[in-house]
């Protein structure tokens, strides 16, 4: 793929000019495709969200859904958000296309609501590509949740810390007009990033999710990390999400913990609207 092409570019080196020059053509080529292709993608309405949800641990309730993108490529099939969002940030694509996907997660909720359960949640993933552009200053999707009936305590934002570091000018404007509607605001991945901890303060933030790779590791050292997480956020007043509970001893140590959420396998995958819909019935799902 045009990854590993990229990287045996780089590794040729001057001696081996020609499989440089034929690598690097293949690589240009792959990529040209792809950025077609996704573009492609947006204008025949090919991504589809999938939906995950989140776990109370104190009720056992599904009070909140995470929508994951998935691109139903019409040869390739459903590829996953890692093989092309990278690209879509990098083409500055994936502003129409999170454009979209706030759009479809708002009118997914707006229609949860009203059939299931008039408090759930939705979690929306934001690239820092999307916050750090002009157009997003008046949040695109606003008038899409106020003609659905929703306030902005509907929807969380997911950004990760490395938006954070730098203290944009535009990204401050943009989150404290995220923040100003109500619209609450989770650092996904927590811990994984580089960060300062003094912004958890500083831009108001409502929730950390744990990494799932802490979770994962939660006999060995992981279970200091969680609790040095889960203690420093309580003090904050914040929530926290655990990502990646695969399994119920994970879920009994995260819950001695007195972690607040639980989003993982082991209550479902992520999944289309129609087949998460059994779970949205369901007085509690743990
Ligand atoms: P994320 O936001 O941290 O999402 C969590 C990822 O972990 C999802 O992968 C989910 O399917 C997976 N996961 C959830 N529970 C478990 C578990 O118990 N075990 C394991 N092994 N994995 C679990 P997915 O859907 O492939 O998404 C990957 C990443 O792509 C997301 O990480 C997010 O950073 C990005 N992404 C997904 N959807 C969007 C979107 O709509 N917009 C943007 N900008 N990024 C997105
Ligand atoms: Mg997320
Ligand atoms: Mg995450
Ligand atoms: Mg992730």
């Amino acid at each position: 793929n045009a990854d590993q092409a990229m990287y045996a570019v780089k590794n040729a080196g001057r001696k081996n000019f020609r499989f440089y020059s034929r690598a690097l053509h293949d690589a240009i080529h792959t990529r040209l495709r792809m950025i077609r292709h996704l573009r492609k993608a947006l204008e025949e309405n090919q991504f589809v969200l999938y939906y995950q949800p989140i776990v109370s641990l104190k009720t056992g309730h599904l009070t909140r859904m995470e929508a994951l993108v998935r691109w139903h490529h019409p040869v390739q099939g459903l590829i996953s958000p890692d093989a092309f969002i990278p690209l879509a940030e990098d083409t500055g694509l994936i502003v129409p296309i999170g454009n979209w996907i706030a759009k479809e997660a708002i009118t997914q909720l707006a229609y949860w609501r009203q059939k299931y359960n008039p408090e759930l949640k939705m979690a929306i993933n934001l690239s820092p590509v999307q916050l750090r552009s002009q157009e997003f200053e008046d949040i695109p999707w606003i008038h899409d949740l106020q003609s659905k009936g929703l306030n902005g305590e509907a929807v969380t934002i997911e950004i990760t810390e490395g938006l954070l570091l730098n203290s944009e000018t535009r990204v401050n404007h943009n989150l404290k007009m995220i923040h100003q509607i109500g619209i609450q605001i989770a650092i996904d991945d927590f811990g994984t990033g580089y960060s300062s901890l003094a912004y958890l303060r500083k831009f108001n933030i409502d929730f950390l999710k744990i990494d799932r790779s802490f979770v994962e590791d939660l006999k060995g050292v992981g279970f200091e990390l969680c609790t040095a997480i889960i203690a420093m956020a309580h003090s904050l007043g914040l929530g926290v999400i655990a990502e990646g509970v695969e399994t119920e001893e994970q879920e009994k140590l995260l819950t001695e913990l007195e972690c607040d959420y639980m989003q993982g396998y082991l209550y479902s995958k992520p999944l289309p609207a129609d087949e998460i819909e059994k779970l949205l019935v369901l007085p509690y799902i743990r």
